[in-house]
């Protein structure tokens, strides 16, 4: 335990590089001192050791809580007024899906083990796609791929539409009404808000740190390296276990990979589902769909003038 915390305190005091990571035994991080700029990175969540115990929830939240939106009231009115208001401002608390201000979640399913019905926790939160729709078909450039394959929503550029939400088989991001850069162009017309998801911790992977949910977690479900690493261990553990792995091939491949005792198709049937929750489907691979690709060729200038525009309100906000 005191080795825990003293690991703890090394990685709090915000001096640890991917190669201190390694040298403290944190687990995951191994793979990470080595890794190229350029590899996608992917994670590797272990759900047969999850204890449902939201470590990771919270630590997310203490991470990430600056990031979180504040927005101004009233907020305007909208035309045309299909641009539905999303506010979660008097909901921070809410932990049992994903929000704006709640980018990661326990889901829960009872399921039969060998005769013996089992609770499952899984975390959930963006699935950080190889070839991200919510990136590709963004009309404004606004969602972003890091090269180590983050995907992440610049909240200064992104007008809120959804698109990204629509694009995403998960329907990750959320809305929130009220702030970001269309208060400032387009008010009553355009987009209304930002959209927000899990960004894998990009600031702190950055600067060798694991994302916070992997730091916090007491059962080391996750692990974190580049993806073909991953999905090695993906196979052996799969193997091992006599189980089952998702996030491989969804999607066209995605850079969170769940290995489960359980089929998924029966976890998914037995996760409660809906807004803000995920299921655990089968996802045919969405940028191969033709209209898609040609859709992402299409706004590519679009998305141009509208990093630009956000830049320059970036710009007046800091400056003005
Ligand atoms: S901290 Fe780890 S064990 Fe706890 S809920 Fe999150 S993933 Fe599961
Ligand atoms: S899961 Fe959805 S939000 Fe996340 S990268 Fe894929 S398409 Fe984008
Ligand atoms: S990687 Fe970071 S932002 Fe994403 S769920 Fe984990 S703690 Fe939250």
């Amino acid at each position: 335990m005191e080795e825990e915390i003293s690991r703890r305190s090394f990685l709090k005091g915000g001096v640890a590089t991917a190669a201190g990571l390694v040298a403290a035994g944190i687990p995951g991080a191994e793979a990470l001192a080595d890794v190229e700029e350029k590899k996608q990175l992917a994670t590797l969540l272990d759900i047969r050791k999850c204890i449902g115990c939201g470590a990771c929830v919270d630590a997310c939240s203490e991470a990430n809580s600056d990031k979180y939106p504040n927005p101004q009231k009233p907020f305007p009115k909208m035309y045309p007024s299909r641009a539905k208001i999303s506010d979660w401002s008097d909901k921070q608390e809410v932990s049992e899906r994903l929000t704006p201000y709640n980018w990661l979640f326990i889901q829960h399913a009872t399921v039969d083990i060998n005769g013996e019905e089992t609770e499952i926790t899984i975390p959930r939160r963006c699935m950080h796609c190889v070839n991200p729709p919510c990136v590709k078909l963004c009309p404004w450039g606004a969602a972003k791929q890091l090269t180590n394959g983050i995907s992440r929503i610049d909240p200064d550029i992104c007008l809120g539409g959804s698109k990204c939400n629509k694009v995403c088989p998960w329907d990750i991001p959320q809305r929130q009404t009220g702030v970001g850069l269309y208060l400032k162009i387009l008010p009553n017309f355009a987009g209304n808000g930002v959209m927000f998801k899990c960004d894998r911790c990009y600031e702190r992977v950055a600067a060798g740190k694991l994302p916070a949910c992997i730091e916090a977690c007491p059962e080391d479900v996750q692990t974190i390296g580049p993806r073909d690493e991953i999905i090695q261990k993906a196979e052996t553990l799969a193997k091992k276990i006599n189980g089952y792995i998702y996030g491989a091939t969804e999607n066209g491949g995605t850079n969170t990979i769940y290995v489960s005792p359980v089929p998924f198709g029966e976890l998914n049937q037995a996760i409660e589902k809906g807004k803000g929750k995920p299921h655990l489907d089968r996802v045919e691979d969405t940028m191969a769909d033709a209209n898609n690709l040609a859709a992402a060729m299409v706004i590519a200038p679009l998305a141009g003038l509208a990093a630009a525009a956000g830049k320059l309100y970036n710009y007046t906000k800091k400056n003005g």
